[in-house]
């Protein structure tokens, strides 16, 4: 511009000589975007053209633009890279590993999804999970939203096989679900529950003989040696534990192996409990506890009447058991933020918080000579958990040494049947 500016006042045509500078100007940067648009319409096709030759202004510009695009080509190749090795490594698992996307519709899974599941490349692409998995416990499962536990069930390519799925929540309601044979474990589990309930029953017939015996014995003091009084009195008391833990082995192997009836039993709750509380009266009548009950309206849950009673008052025979003679001992039936409670609370010894998260371990015991003391057999707890597993509900224990102990049954909304008005207790105490 310098330049036509001095030629053009050498020749006094100044303002000519700088109008045709400037069209000249104008002239090489339109060519120079016109080169730049080509080249950027032909990258998009090689990602690895090298930009045009070009000096100045518009050559610094070339060469940055290309610098950016070739870090970002880089960037892209090595997410690619761990893309396809993510996809190789989990493509090789031998468990299924499927991801679904927010709609419930599949978005990517690997082979051994196509063995476990069945589902077909490419037809399957974007088919709802819960419509190519029909079983209607899966369907709960997945659409519960609550992955902590994982589920069970036969697979539905091949009805021998156990699978386990496990679901994770990520990004924005996708979900990952990881599926894996059980099936070996399945049957090992499957002979060891075989075992210990046919061991059970065959001992039961031998221990019932002997019982039946010592009864007779001691119920013939007279005809007996009196130094055999207190051996025979023993005898029985201990043929009378192993009768329980027979009994309680068999009541465990139930439930670990037959589900719940289709059809349910409609539970009147307050009726159930007032029932437990009365016979807990009468079996610790000698022990002058103070029994309590309050219920907080007429409540019923859909499940099995007898295994509820069983947990209910293994709870309430608990806490009668391990609480000083004139004890207090309150049942509470009442809402909770899940659904329903039943609470059993007493003002016994209590339990160090150590032994508590493995109170419903089987024959899991605080304090041996206590447990056998009371003639407990270490599996009134573990039957708990169970039965309350079966009816989707969960167990709570809280207790403090010297104070008492809680335990807290919590039932889901939907086992809930029907309520009266909360707040009206039917009988606050016995
Ligand atoms: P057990 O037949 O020995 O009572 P459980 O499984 O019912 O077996 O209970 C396991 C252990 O938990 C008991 O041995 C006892 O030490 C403790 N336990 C249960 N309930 C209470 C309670 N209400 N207060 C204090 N300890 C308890």
């Amino acid at each position: 511009m310098t330049g036509a500016l001095l030629v053009g006042a050498l020749f006094g045509v100044t303002a000519e000589a700088l109008a045709l500078a400037l069209v000249g100007y104008l002239a090489h940067s339109f060519r120079q975007l016109y080169i730049f648009q080509r080249w950027l319409r032909d990258i998009a096709h090689d990602s690895r053209l090298e930009p045009p030759e070009s000096s100045g202004v518009w050559g610094e510009i070339f060469d940055g633009i290309h610098r950016l695009q070739r870090r970002e080509r880089e960037a892209a190749l090595y997410l690619k890279d761990i893309l396809d090795k993510a996809q190789e490594s989990s493509a090789a698992l031998e468990m299924a590993v499927v991801m679904i996307n927010d709609k419930g519709g599949l978005s990517w899974w690997n082979k051994a999804a196509e063995v476990l599941l069945g589902f077909r490349q490419p037809q399957d692409q974007q088919q709802s999970v819960t419509n190519l998995l029909r079983e209607p416990r899966f369907i709960d499962y997945f659409e519960k939203n609550n992955y902590a536990d994982p589920l069970r069930i036969p697979s539905p390519t091949n009805k021998k096989q156990m699978l386990e799925f496990q679901i994770t929540l990520f990004g924005e309601g996708e979900r990952l679900m990881l599926v894996r044979d059980v099936s070996q474990m399945h049957r090992l589990e499957s002979m060891r529950s075989d075992f210990v309930g046919n061991v059970s029953h065959e001992l039961r017939t031998p221990i019932t003989v002997i019982n039946g015996y010592l009864e007779t014995l001691l119920d013939h003091r007279d005809a007996v040696a009196p130094r055999w009084i207190k051996p025979l009195e023993q005898m029985q008391q201990q043929a009378q534990r192993m009768e329980n833990i027979v009994r309680d082995l068999l009541t465990l192997t139930r439930l670990e192996t037959k589900a719940l009836p289709r059809v349910q039993d409609e539970i009147h709750l307050p009726s159930l409990l007032r029932e437990v509380k009365n016979e807990a009266e009468l079996a610790f009548a000698a022990k002058h506890h103070h029994f309590a009950l309050t219920c907080e309206g007429e409540y019923r849950v859909r499940g099995s009447m007898n295994e509820l009673y069983s947990a209910v008052s293994n709870l309430v025979f608990n806490a009668a058991k391990y609480t000083q003679e004139g004890g207090e001992i309150h049942i509470r039936l009442g809402k909770s933020s899940t659904g329903l409670s039943i609470e059993v609370k007493d003002n016994g010894a209590g339990i160090e918080e150590h032994h508590l998260p493995r109170l419903t371990e089987r024959f899991y015991r605080v304090d041996e000579s206590r447990s056998t003391d009371t003639g407990g057999t270490g599996l009134g707890l573990a039957i708990v958990k169970h039965v309350l597993a079966r009816h989707g509900a969960s167990l709570q224990i809280a207790s403090t040494v010297g104070v008492g102990s809680r335990f807290t049954c919590h039932f889901p909304a939907e086992r809930v049947l029907a309520d009266a008005a909360p707040g009206t207790a039917l009988s606050a105490s016995a």
